[in-house]
């Protein structure tokens, strides 16, 4: 789950992180009283979206820059006007781009030097990483591609916890080495630690961390994504959710206990299990297809659920085909044909079908489906289903 950069700076602020005091705020009759808030005669005007790139990126009515610092407090209403309502797009958006609904007012830093720092979780050897860079700002994907050199990573194991020596090696990686400048670090990267830990967190990034030219270290963004899985254990993390930034469609199958993820393709997919869910996006690629999604309806998926993941892929108009590919473990393929004729007789299915059933009662699921008068295809291996459904939706 992430949250906005505004929501990620009160958690820095409540964890002794440094970052710039700002406001922010989701309708127009509330831009006065935040830019009044802001000291300094400089303003950061920043859109509020869950995407990075912002600064690079470009509205959809021409305007450039998701992120402006101005001069005066009237250049900083004027900012703040173009940008909400108005739709970002960024490298991290895609084309579509998002709707800027919240615009964060901050006060402006002077930047000395701007360097990238992050805490992950490494899961090659189950250990937290620091990742430290001197070239930070907005190009970090071009340093991890063409200088990987540049970028350190610090491992903490956690049954030892952090201790000085990782926070002098992520100070010293950065080249902030005065007494006061490891002092500072120190503070930092304690808080830093302790919000990834206590929060569940999966990634907590910093970029840019600037110094200013009086000596002062600051996080001028943040980024904090949360491992889903442990969601439970944080309900205030949970009350900051943002729905209106999250596919609709993913809302919804959520709610249903389907692990869905919308894709840019035309085919629809409706698969058991992950792992086979992955192999048959795979397979439909290697056939010259596009998956439209990942729909993963679980082991022990009923006929509603399956319906309801019926509701979903149809709602998206880019579907120009449907491929059910069921391994029948703890599932009976019965089940899985009455949820797609129950889907059948509540949807219009108006786009061809391919079903691949195999396992548990695959003769009944198989003979259900027949003896249904639906219109579909029916295959017999993970191979002849996407190459079926790839034809189906070229003719
Ligand atoms: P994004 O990563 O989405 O582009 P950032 O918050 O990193 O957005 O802002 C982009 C750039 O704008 C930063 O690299 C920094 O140079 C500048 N910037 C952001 N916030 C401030 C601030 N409070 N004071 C001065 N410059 C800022
Ligand atoms: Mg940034």
């Amino acid at each position: 789950m992430n949250i906005h950069e505004y929501q990620a700076k009160e958690l820095f602020t409540e964890f002794g992180i440094p970052v710039p005091a700002g406001k922010a705020v989701q309708n127009v009759e509330q831009f006065q009283a935040a830019v009044d808030s802001i000291s300094g005669e400089k303003i950061v005007v920043k859109s509020q979206i869950h995407a990075g790139g912002r600064g690079k990126g470009t509205f959809t009515d021409g305007y450039k820059g998701g992120v402006k610092v101005v001069d005066s407090k009237e250049a900083a209403l004027d900012a703040g006007k173009a940008m909400l309502g108005n739709t970002l797009v960024t490298h991290q958006t895609g084309p579509k781009g998002r709707e800027v609904k919240t615009v964060y007012f901050t006060e402006a830093s002077a930047i000395a030097k701007e360097y990238y720092l992050a805490i992950l979780l490494d899961r090659e050897n189950s250990q937290p990483v620091f990742i430290a860079s001197t070239e930070g700002g907005m190009d970090i994907e071009k340093v991890a591609a063409e200088t990987p050199e540049k970028i350190a990573r610090i491992h903490v194991d956690p049954a030892g916890g952090l201790h000085p020596f990782h926070k002098r090696a992520v100070a010293f990686a950065l080249g902030l080495t005065t007494k006061e400048q490891l002092k500072q670090m120190d503070k930092l990267l304690t808080g830093l630690y302790d919000l990834f830990w206590a929060k569940d967190c999966a990634l907590v990034e910093i970029n840019p961390l600037i110094t200013t030219p009086e000596g002062d270290i600051v996080a001028l963004d943040a980024k904090v994504n949360f491992d889903s899985n442990a969601l439970y254990r944080h309900p205030e993390i949970v009350a900051l959710r943002d729905l209106g930034e999250e596919d609709p469609k993913e809302i919804e199958a959520s709610k249903s206990g389907l692990s869905y993820i919308a894709l840019d393709g035309n085919i629809a997919c409706l698969v058991n299990g992950a792992g086979l869910a992955m192999a048959t996006m795979d397979i439909i690629k290697h056939f010259g297809g596009n998956p439209a999604n990942f729909l993963d309806v679980g082991g022990g998926a009923n006929e509603q659920q399956v319906t309801e993941a019926f509701r979903i892929i149809l709602s998206d108009p880019n579907v120009e085909g449907i491929l059910v590919n069921i391994f029948g473990g703890i599932m009976s393929c019965k089940t899985i044909a009455l949820g797609i004729i129950g889907a059948a007789k509540n949807v219009e299915l108006n786009v061809p079908l391919v079903v691949r059933l195999e396992g548990n009662e695959v003769k009944e699921g198989k003979k259900l489906l027949d003896e249904s008068g639906l219109k579909l295809t029916s295959a017999d291996s993970l191979a002849d289903a996407a190459k079926k459904i790839v034809e189906l939706i070229q003719k």
